[in-house]
């Protein structure tokens, strides 16, 4: 009979090392084929046929393909359904299990529901790792075991039981039991999927030891190179999150805090998935937006007049980038100073960014527009003049994105800052009176 094999299928951990579900595969006692699967029902949604994220991963799955070539084996891609290409590769190899690490959005929850379905139908077991958090939803609750929706008690709790639970290491790297002789079909060009190169060069991650140590006194600066950019890696796994966390707690608090964010937002993501139509706090889908699609635009292209708004719209169109500092600038001047639905400007992040993250990019722009769990208090209307001064007082990053700014064709502000700000409080307060 020929060999029975298992499969361990990459998705958001595009990496050999200290990858906990890959490690269960390799020590399952059964040759493994590695599997990645472009998924066609993402792929159908993305816009731009030169997206950035399309081209991360392919560049992430040609790396990982090089290194299990060294061990004589090779990455099978393929573009489809998920549930369409296991039955067709289970039909053409003999395979025990199929192995993969959780993912917790409301579709891959699906996705993969539908999957364990079709393999348990073959007599295949479908099993799933913790890979992605440290912690995952349901592991950190209140006393009543119900789900946190403040961040900072949340905080403080997920800190406690890592001091009680510190993560441990999956040495998937030394462990080389790997499929050879795989005859099977891999996509081997973008193009073959109907995507293009975007012309970026990805590297593997690299990890800053310096710019973690000085993150507390750097991280608001968008002219420095003062944050770690690691969150594209974190996105789709080519970095361990259990490693980043233990140098996080030996080398900078500040920083383990925003590791803690990231898993705070997918927690929220998982108990209140309406947050992905609605507002986390009803009273906030009473707000009437202005919603003026010409106002929308100059936002999106950066020509607002506001020159730190409009160099962080550039940063985002020119590299799939934008600095946190900024981030959070321009989705307050979006929702406060014009008055946008926050998922109009979630939305363009959502095409844009290189890092996107459904639970991270929700959370945040809920959190900007004061209607998410643990919000900003909707009063709170940043100045972006005040913004400027603070964090780019030599005008270094607004330069850099907006080299006319001080020209005569550099547009006029769209709306003048303290007209903007009483329009929104008035806004706010109406919408908020109606409920
Ligand atoms: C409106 C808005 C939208 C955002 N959308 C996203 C998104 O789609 N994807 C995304 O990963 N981050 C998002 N963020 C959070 C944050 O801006 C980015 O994680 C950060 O800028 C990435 O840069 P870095 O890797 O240098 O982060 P660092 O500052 O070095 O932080 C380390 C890691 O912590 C996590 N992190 C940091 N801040 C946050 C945060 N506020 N919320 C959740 N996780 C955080 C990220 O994984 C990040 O890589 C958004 C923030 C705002 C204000």
């Amino acid at each position: 009979m020929t060999q029975e094999h298992v499969i361990f299928w990459f998705r958001r951990d595009l990496r050999l090392t200290d990858n906990a579900g890959l490690h269960a595969a390799l020590t399952s006692g059964y040759p493994v084929m590695a599997l990645f699967i472009f998924d066609a029902e993402i792929l159908s949604k993305l816009e731009d046929k030169d997206d950035r994220r399309v081209d991360f991963i392919f560049q992430a799955l040609q790396r990982l393909n090089r290194q299990l070539e060294r061990y004589g084996s090779r990455l099978i891609i393929r573009h489809g359904k998920p549930s369409e290409v296991m039955q067709e590769i289970t039909g053409l190899v003999p395979v025990r299990s199929v192995y993969a690490n959780r993912d917790y959005e409301p579709y891959a929850r699906r996705r993969d529901a539908e999957v364990e379905q079709l393999l348990g139908s073959r007599g295949i077991d479908f099993r799933t790792f913790k890979d992605q958090v440290v912690f995952e939803p349901g592991e950190i609750v209140k006393n009543d075991g119900m789900p946190y929706t403040v961040y900072t008690p949340y905080s403080k709790r997920w800190k406690e039981m890592l001091g009680m639970q510190p993560p441990r290491s999956y040495p998937s790297e030394h462990e080389q039991r790997y499929a050879s002789g795989l005859s099977l079909h891999s996509v081997s060009a973008l193009e073959e999927i109907g995507f293009q190169p975007s012309g970026l060069v990805f590297p593997a991650p690299l990890v800053s030891t310096g710019i973690i140590r000085r993150y507390h006194e750097t991280r608001d600066f968008p002219a420095m190179e003062g944050t770690t950019r690691l969150s594209v890696h974190l996105r789709f796994g080519t970095v361990s999150i259990r490693e980043l966390v233990r140098m996080a707690r030996i080398e900078n608090d500040t920083w383990l805090g925003e590791l803690i964010w990231r898993e705070f937002f997918m927690t929220i993501l998982y108990f209140f998935p309406h947050v992905t139509e609605r507002s986390f706090k009803p009273a906030y889908d009473a707000i009437c937006w202005r919603n003026n699609e010409d106002e929308f635009t100059r936002w999106c292209r950066g020509t607002t007049g506001y020159p730190i708004v409009d160099a962080g719209m550039r940063e985002l169109l020119a590299t799939g980038h934008m600095h946190n500092r900024i981030r959070m600038v321009v989705a307050s001047f979006l929702t406060k100073h014009l008055l946008i639905d926050w998922r109009w400007g979630e939305s363009w992040f959502a095409r844009h960014l290189l890092d996107f993250d459904l639970a991270a990019n929700n959370g945040n722009w809920q959190w900007a527009a004061g209607c998410g769990c643990d919000a900003a208090p909707y009063f709170r209307i940043f100045n972006p003049y005040e913004q400027t001064k603070k964090f780019d007082s030599r005008l270094e990053y607004i330069g850099k994105w907006v080299p006319e700014f001080q020209q005569s064709g550099y547009p006029a502000p769209l709306v003048e800052h303290s007209t903007a700000r009483l329009r929104a409080l008035d806004a706010y307060k109406q919408g908020l009176a109606t409920t």
